[in-house]
């Protein structure tokens, strides 16, 4: 996807976009309809951030423009927007630090080197998360051979048995997306309540999906690939085993910003970098937006719809930071010939 458009002639960019979520790839678009050349790096294999990692069959409802649209949809759509500009997007790229070079040129030091750029925009979303898994290495060698901890295209479970484990929005979610695609949807939880919208709850209840509760799981069996499921009773500790050949495992994410709380930031608590109304964090050419940036005694709502918002205000005030004695204001799309 890399193009040279990405960078002026001396091979510095003007924006370095740090997270391909929905403020990252929209904040792309938006620097490119000014003009910038734009590079966008993502530690993720894919873009999308949240929406491609973790729900990305679910339908969401307040995207403005779509009644309702699949998250894999959007995230389409978004890229198709963000690559009009041709920016650079790097991919399965980590970026480790953002150190000031010179007056005019900031540093993004990534574990596959490192970038020059007037301007960075950091769209980290909740930072660098990643699945919690069961301890047991016995499962290990089952992981994506049946056993998944996200998963990324539900035809895999077309036919199947599917076991789903775990209580909240997501596994709920899951077995509700498959109980008319999978042969036989399994759901079983801990305990008896759920943390998942009570809506759902009570459609899964009145499903073919076939719930229990108080149950765990034990062990898979298979011969490289999952073909069982041993799951127990944690009142009674009494086994069952049950032939699957799909088993999603909803435990829930570890999140770390990692080494974004080590860059000098000024941060709001632990999880927050502080911004201003420009989206400007307290490193001058450093700007943030979604949910990675909050201001200082306002509640942050983490959606799309601010992600989207944010990113417009930051990018149109970094071309006024680039471009001293220019408007913030980009003037109306609908009025350019693209
Ligand atoms: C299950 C679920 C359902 C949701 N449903 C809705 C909904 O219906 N409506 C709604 O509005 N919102 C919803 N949200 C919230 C929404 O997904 C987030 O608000 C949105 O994704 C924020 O976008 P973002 O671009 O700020 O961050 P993210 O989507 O988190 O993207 C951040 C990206 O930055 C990358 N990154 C982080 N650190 C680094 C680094 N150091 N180097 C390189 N890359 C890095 C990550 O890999 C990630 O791809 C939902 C969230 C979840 C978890």
């Amino acid at each position: 996807m890399t193009d040279t458009t990405h960078t002026n002639s001396d091979g510095i960019s003007d924006i370095s976009i740090i997270g391909a979520g929905p403020a990252g790839l929209f904040g792309s678009f938006y620097a490119g309809l000014r003009e910038m050349k734009t590079e966008i790096i993502d530690a993720l294999d894919e873009p999308g951030g949240q929406l491609t990692a973790l729900y990305p069959e679910k339908f969401i409802y307040d995207v403005p423009g779509y009644p309702k649209v699949i998250s894999r949809d959007l995230v389409k759509y978004l890229v198709e927007q963000a690559m009009m500009w041709k920016p650079a997007m790097h991919l399965g790229v980590h970026v480790q630090k953002v150190i000031r070079k010179d007056a005019q040129t900031l540093e993004l030091v990534t574990d596959k080197g490192v970038h020059a750029t007037r301007s960075v925009l950091i769209c980290a979303g909740v930072g660098a998360f990643s699945p919690k898994k069961l301890p047991n290495p016995e499962f290990v060698p089952y992981e994506n051979k049946g056993l998944y901890y996200s998963v990324r295209d539900k035809a895999i479970f077309r036919g199947k048995n599917v076991l789903v484990v775990g209580g909240g929005d997501s596994a709920v979610d899951w077995a509700l997306n498959l109980k008319d695609y999978a042969r036989h949807v399994t759901l079983i939880h801990r305990r008896d309540g759920f943390r998942a919208v009570q809506s759902s709850v009570t459609e899964m209840m009145h499903s073919d999906v076939e719930v229990k509760t108080f149950y765990e799981l034990k062990s898979v069996g298979g011969n490289g690939l999952v073909t069982s499921a041993t799951i127990f009773d944690n009142r009674t500790k009494q086994e069952t085993t049950i032939p699957v050949d799909g088993v999603i495992l909803t435990l829930g994410f570890n999140v770390d910003l990692g080494p974004i709380k080590n860059w000098g930031l000024e941060m709001v608590g632990t999880r927050y970098i502080k911004v201003n109304r420009k989206q400007e964090t307290s490193m001058p050419g450093v700007y943030a937006a979604g949910d990675i940036s909050a201001e200082e005694g306002v509640e942050p709502l983490n959606l799309i719809a601010t992600a989207f918002s944010q990113a417009c205000v930051a990018v149109n005030f970094m071309y006024q930071y680039l471009n001293p004695g220019s408007k913030a204001f980009p003037g109306h799309s609908s009025e350019k010939k693209l």
